[in-house]
């Protein structure tokens, strides 16, 4: 359940674990007075931890996938040495 930070009229903050479908909060509960929500870095990382996840997970297969061009630099080098012979 993510948790949602509000800050009210006299500057009392707290958070609320909510669910999504829960009605935002409208009055503080120390004063009663009107609150607003704040999106702070705890909204941030419950979206987060999700996507990271699968970001990380595709690394490890593109690692393998760069040692297969090592071989094809050295074919290169090869080629060059022909025409140097045939002149003469
Ligand atoms: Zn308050």
């Amino acid at each position: 359940m993510p948790t949602y930070e509000y800050q009210c009229e006299s500057d009392h903050q707290f958070e609320v674990a909510q669910s999504f479908s829960d009605k935002a909060l409208e009055s503080c509960p120390q004063c009663g007075k009107k609150v607003r929500k704040i999106y702070s870095n705890v909204g941030v990382v419950f979206k987060g931890s999700g996507f990271y996840k699968t970001d990380s997970q595709k690394k490890p297969s593109s690692t393998t996938k760069t040692e297969a061009p090592k071989t094809e630099t050295k074919t290169e080098t090869k080629t060059d040495v022909k025409p140097a012979k045939t002149t003469d």
